[in-house]
């Protein structure tokens, strides 16, 4: 395929981890160039919400983008132990891309549709129908997006896929302006950001949130440190990890417990083998999730405001359908433990069921030409791309992938804590590639 235009370094996506990749390439010299399609590129999913309610979840302290210099965002935000508001967090990650640009990176505002092997290198069709060529292409497109559920083929439009694109920000305001009431699928981080968007739109009606379990995440508190010597954790089995992390849980206290073991997590997560991993997902993935991504104590307070108030609810529960009545939606569902089946009427229900756990089933359109073409391959779990330990794509020349893409290889790998080195790693390799 010939290329229009060719540079070293294709980068598909400028979310975080895109936008580090091309800021560390830039500070060696290299040019890259990054596929973005959304208005403003820098911020991706996490960091391109408007909305100064919603809070990092990770204090400023540990929010630096660079490995070596961990202080940089602190300076910037003030405190930090403070939980900034993500926005903020999203312009100074556009300023480092800005940074970026002007020692050499390129963002062209286009969708990656298709890439194919060529001269040693790669070209990459984009949705305008341009084609790049490149020496080296680096694949950081994020989560992918929750199949639809079944129901929704005849839920109608009040059922919202996406709650931040226009139709969702027109949704959140509706309810707000008429206090309808609204149900939540999923009880993860986008619940609780549409829970802070409703309550700041001075939304006064109802909000039934409900997953499988109904676990939500839990609060940030202050709790002394209590690290552990990787010799001390059982390896290679999640249940008496589990054990293990319960105990010391008793010791030391669950936040003290949890953190105690990040610094060794790849390792611990890399010698469980497969059958212990998918032990680990099918079992703790959600108790894990809630209590290790936790969120900011004045937003876990918020939340618990609404929750005595009587205006939140957060349930584990099943739907079991769903149907357009009026200027609304019935939903039909069962409680968790309950053989009872509920119905109830919401003026709105948005879908927030957390990311695409199967990587096969991606509907992103250059993942699943090239999955299809076999030029990357799912891990060992499916849950994300096969990847060596420099997070190179097995099977390829060439070709890296970052952050949640990468996480049956690393487990630990969907937050800036741990994306930040992986950057600066994955632009160290291509640097060492592209010198040979
Ligand atoms: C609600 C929420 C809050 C969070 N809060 C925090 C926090 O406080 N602290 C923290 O450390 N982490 C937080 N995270 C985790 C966060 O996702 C990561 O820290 C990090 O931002 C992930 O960045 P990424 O670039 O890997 O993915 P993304 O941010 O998803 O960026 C991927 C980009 O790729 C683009 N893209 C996708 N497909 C294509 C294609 N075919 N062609 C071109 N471009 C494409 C997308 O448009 C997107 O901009 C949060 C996540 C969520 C969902």
């Amino acid at each position: 395929m010939k290329s229009d235009r060719s540079v070293p370094v294709v980068i598909v996506g400028a979310g975080f981890s895109g936008t580090m990749v091309a800021a560390h390439l830039a500070r060696r010299g290299i040019r890259s160039l990054l596929i973005e399609p959304r208005d403003v590129a820098g911020q991706g999913t996490a960091f391109s919400t408007a909305d100064p309610a919603h809070l990092l979840n990770v204090p400023a302290g540990k929010m630096s983008p660079w490995p070596d210099a961990p202080d940089d965002f602190a300076d910037i935000a003030g405190e930090g132990d403070a939980f900034a508001p993500r926005r903020d967090y999203g312009g100074y990650l556009r300023a480092i891309l800005d940074d970026a640009v002007s020692d050499g990176a390129t963002v062209v505002r286009d969708r990656a549709l298709s890439a194919s092997k060529a001269d040693g290198g790669w070209t990459v069709e984009l949705e305008s129908g341009e084609r790049i060529g490149a020496d080296a292409l680096v694949i950081a497109i994020g989560n992918q997006p929750p199949d639809a559920p079944a129901y929704a083929a005849t839920a109608g439009e009040r059922l919202i896929g996406n709650p931040w694109d226009e139709q969702g920000r027109a949704a959140i305001a509706d309810a707000a302006a008429n206090d309808l009431d609204v149900m939540i699928i999923g009880t993860g981080l986008t619940m609780v950001d549409i829970v802070l968007s409703l309550d700041s739109a001075g939304h006064g009606g109802r909000i039934l949130a409900l997953s499988r379990r109904g676990l939500a995440p839990r609060s940030h508190a202050a709790s002394d440190l209590a690290p552990v010597e990787l010799d001390d954790v059982p390896a290679g089995d999640a249940l008496a990890l589990l054990r293990w992390l319960r105990d010391r849980s008793g010791a030391v206290g669950w936040r003290a417990a949890v953190d105690s073991l990040r610094p060794h997590t790849k390792v611990l997560w890399q010698g469980l083998g497969v059958e212990q991993q998918r032990l680990f997902l099918r079992h703790a993935r959600p108790w894990w999730d809630v209590h290790r991504h936790r969120i900011a104590p004045q937003v876990a307070q918020q939340v618990a405001d609404r929750v005595a108030a009587g205006t939140l609810e957060i349930a584990g529960g099943r739907i079991l359908g769903m149907d357009p009545i009026g200027d609304g939606i019935d939903v039909r569902f069962r409680r968790r433990g309950d053989e009872a089946v509920e119905r109830r009427h919401f003026g709105y229900v948005f879908n927030c069921t957390g990311p695409l756990h199967d990587i096969g089933r991606t509907r992103d359109p250059l993942l699943r030409q090239m999955l299809d073409d076999g030029l990357v391959r799912p891990d060992q779990l499916g849950i994300g791309l096969a990847v060596g330990d420099r997070s190179q794509a097995l099977g390829a020349d060439r070709l890296w992938a970052l952050g949640a893409l990468t996480k049956g290889r690393y487990w630990e790998i969907i937050a800036v804590p741990d994306i930040r080195g992986q950057a600066a790693d994955v632009a160290a390799d291509i640097a060492t590639e592209l010198a040979q």
